[in-house]
């Protein structure tokens, strides 16, 4: 029986995410969270897809991210999916930074490890909790190829303009500062898909991706090849988000040292998680801002428009940068739900080319479609994306090289 499973591991801080793919027909075995890692009311949630069985859901302290790996083994042992299984062929870790260094998949052995660890000031959240995750992967299955697929490596095909800041050679280069992207296993998988959805292959597309979530970022896509993209050094840059103000003018923050006093640790806080829509109007889910904007709330209303405001701006951007546009593809949890945040967003487009087909663009739905006008000259997508199953197939592939 040769293996054909894999089993993808999103660890955060203090949550590890995962899901169980057979990638013979992409489906989902199993998928869970443990979140509250290390608190006394740890969470471990387990839905046994694959039997179709009810959600598992245990509270209790997980002490650390080794714990929680245990129980992830423990709730897929149970359903007969256990990480000791022959048919497990690889487990796929996603990793935030891979710098400049990961453009591709890897397989991660000590050399590798040692490289995501010396990416950490780059990533000082997030790479520490992912290189955990790998850590206590390979202890618990020390033979089986552990795979690490980076959140930077969709946009190493960046040229350097789009790439670089205007910043002092010397300093941008001593300390790496660079725009290196985020959420490129989403832009690569909705740009394929999106490539797919017009009949066409991906090398003969040019694509915007739009993944609105509560993290939001926007890509040009020419010939499948990231071109460029809104998140820049770190995951601030660009749109608004949910509660990351997105681009400010970086003057904002020596005003909020010398004259607001506050510390840089204060700014950070402010800037990533009490801006975007939650600082502009106290909530940072769309549905609740619609919800008060149909009250005639001119503080969500506001929100909303600022965050539409960004959306076209860059928007506007990436068709300059392309040249031709091919379609404009919106996805997560925003792009691929709220229909206004699509009609609002083209608006007025209509010069470009742009435009959404009222109908269609309220038609909720699972799969890949299109929103535009038949007759559109760039056509409007909605792509759900699926970063699991991406990771999965990029992993897979890597091993059954
Ligand atoms: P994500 O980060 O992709 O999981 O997206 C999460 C965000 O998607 C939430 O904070 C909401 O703002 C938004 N969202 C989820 N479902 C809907 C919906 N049905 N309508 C509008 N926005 C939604």
């Amino acid at each position: 029986m040769s293996a054909t499973r894999v089993l993808v591991l999103n660890s955060g801080s203090s949550s590890v995410k995962y899901q169980l793919l057979d990638m013979r027909d992409s489906s989902r075995l199993a998928a869970g969270l443990v979140e509250r890692i290390g608190e006394e009311t740890s969470r471990i949630r387990h839905t046994p897809l694959a039997s179709g069985g009810e959600t598992r859901e245990s509270v209790g302290p997980v002490a650390d991210h080794e714990a929680a790996l245990k129980a992830v083994a423990e709730e897929l042992s149970r359903d007969g999916l256990g990480l000791d299984s022959p048919e497990l062929a690889a487990i796929g870790h996603r990793v935030v930074h891979g710098g400049r260094t990961f453009t591709e998949p890897t397989v991660i052995d000590d050399t590798v490890l040692a490289e995501i660890e010396r990416l950490i000031p780059l990533a000082p959240l997030h790479n520490p909790a992912n290189l955990t995750g790998i850590r206590t992967a390979r202890a618990l299955r020390p033979d089986l190829p552990q795979v690490a697929v980076f959140d930077t490596a969709f946009h190493t095909t960046m040229p350097e303009p789009a790439a670089r800041y205007a910043l002092d050679v010397a300093t941008a280069d001593e300390h790496r500062i660079r725009r290196y992207g985020f959420h490129g296993t989403s832009h690569a998988y909705v740009s394929r898909a999106t490539a797919r959805l017009l009949g066409k292959a991906p090398e003969d597309v040019n694509v915007i991706v739009l993944h609105l979530g509560n993290g939001a970022s926007a890509s040009a896509v020419r010939g499948g090849r990231c071109v460029d993209t809104s998140m820049g050094l770190t995951p601030l840059e660009g749109l608004v988000m949910g509660t990351r103000s997105g681009d400010v003018d970086p003057a904002v923050i020596f005003h909020l040292a010398r004259v607001g006093g506050m510390s840089i640790d204060e700014i950070d806080t402010l800037l990533n998680k009490k801006s975007g829509l939650i600082g502009l109007c106290g909530d940072n889910d769309m549905r609740e801002i619609r919800r008060r904007i149909d009250a005639a709330d001119e503080e969500a209303k506001l929100a909303f428009d600022i965050y539409i405001h960004r959306l076209k701006k860059y928007i506007g951007a990436y068709c300059a940068v392309l040249g031709r546009v091919d379609a404009i593809a919106f996805t997560a949890g925003v792009g691929e739900n709220a229909s206004e945040v699509r009609e609002a967003a083209v608006a007025g487009l209509e010069t470009l080319g742009l435009a959404v087909d009222g109908a269609l663009n309220a038609v909720r739905g699972d799969e890949p479609r299109l929103v535009s006008p038949a007759d559109a000259r760039v056509k409007v997508a909605v792509v759900p994306t699926d970063e699991e199953l991406e990771i999965a197939a990029q992993a897979y592939a890597l091993v059954k090289k």
